[in-house]
């Protein structure tokens, strides 16, 4: 018989669970706070009984994932984590540190299938989404390391989360569980390549965390080409599933905006963004495209970012320009791979 996986199920899920091995309900709570502290051996959960310590050797585990890698930036305190999975696969993560806390970026999905041309993450495509439990470890295992506790959550590494619907709202509802990780929703970025259906349905989810929209072009004709997804769900199309989500969660929307060389740079984009957006509850995030060495496209000249973020100012759109964290790691977004191997480089 295999053995059941614990880490990643709900607080209710684990109480039927019990239920299921004729135990009350507060056994669950003792033994999920446990797992949230980090334990992976039943035997070490002292406030459970010998009998139900054998009786959960038996028929259950608490998976575990491992870090293979580390990369530590020398230009700031970024580190890029690499993690191995049970099944021998490996997503990558990042931890960074602001004056707020600490901040860690995860991934969703081994590889991912939405072929966006500046991103490392899609090469050699989609493997498989991740469960909630490994999500919840890629958290664990960067709090073990550093000896801290994550307080901002972003899923923006390897993966498109809402392609991973379920498993990804087990892991929210784990971040935000008391007994688990105690993180507020309003401190988890959820960011998407633009799945319009899956928009309308985390807005109607009633939860407060904040949608990064990966937005990248003015156009459609600019957006087809560099982000495939595009051409089933078109740019107007997504900005009216995004007001939607604004009207619903009443949370400002992140648009993320790759600034690439000849691409998606000039006064006229600019201008086409500032007439999208005008009026809407959202920010701009500007990011000096971080080089994918296989991709060939370029980052914009800082003057032309500069001018494009007045542009959008002018009109009245808050816009930031993103500081480049971990580039020398490609830890930056865009550069999180399915795995080292894909490199084809030794570090
Ligand atoms: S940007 Fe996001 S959705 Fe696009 S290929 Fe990369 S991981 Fe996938």
């Amino acid at each position: 018989m295999e053995k059941k996986n614990l880490k990643g199920m709900t607080l209710q899920e684990l109480e039927d669970y019990m239920a299921e091995l004729g135990e009350p309900a507060y056994r669950a709570k003792q033994i999920f706070r446990w797992i949230y502290r980090g334990a992976t051996r039943f035997d070490s959960m002292t406030d459970l009984p010998k009998e139900l310590i054998n009786k959960l050797n038996a028929r259950s585990r608490i998976g575990k994932i491992k870090i293979h890698g580390k990369y530590e930036s020398a230009i700031d305190n970024t580190v890029k984590y690499v993690f191995l999975l049970e099944d021998g696969n490996m997503v990558e993560g990042v931890k960074m540190e602001y004056s707020f806390g600490m901040s860690a970026c995860v991934s969703s999905q081994v590889g991912c299938r939405m072929g966006c041309a500046f991103c490392a993450s899609t090469i050699g495509g989609l493997v498989r989404n991740l469960t909630s439990g490994e999500m919840a470890d890629e958290i664990l295992a960067i709090q073990e390391d550093t000896g801290k506790n994550v307080s901002r959550i972003a899923v923006m590494g390897s993966g498109e989360p809402l392609l991973n619907y379920d498993e990804l709202m087990r892991f929210l509802n784990l971040v935000n569980s008391p007994q688990a990780f105690n993180i507020s929703l309003r401190r988890v970025t959820i960011s998407t390549c633009g799945i319009i259906p899956e928009i309308i349905r985390l807005a109607d989810e009633g939860i407060p965390v904040t949608l990064a929209v990966s937005l990248h072009a003015p156009d459609d004709s600019i957006r087809d080409r560099i982000m495939p997804v595009n051409r089933n769900y078109p740019i107007l199309q997504l900005l009216d599933a995004c007001k939607y989500y604004i009207i619903k969660t009443k949370r400002r929307v992140t648009f993320e905006y790759a600034m690439i060389s000849g691409v998606n740079d000039t006064t006229e984009c600019a201008q086409k963004l500032s007439r999208l957006l005008k009026g809407m509850l959202c920010h701009v995030n500007l990011i000096p495209l971080n080089p994918v060495k296989e991709k060939g496209l370029k980052k914009s000249d800082p003057k032309k970012v500069a001018a494009f973020k007045k542009i959008l100012e002018d009109c009245g759109i808050s816009t930031t320009v993103r500081r480049e964290m971990g580039a020398d790691i490609e830890a930056a977004c865009g550069q999180l791979r399915r795995s080292m191997m894909l490199d084809g480089v030794k570090r």
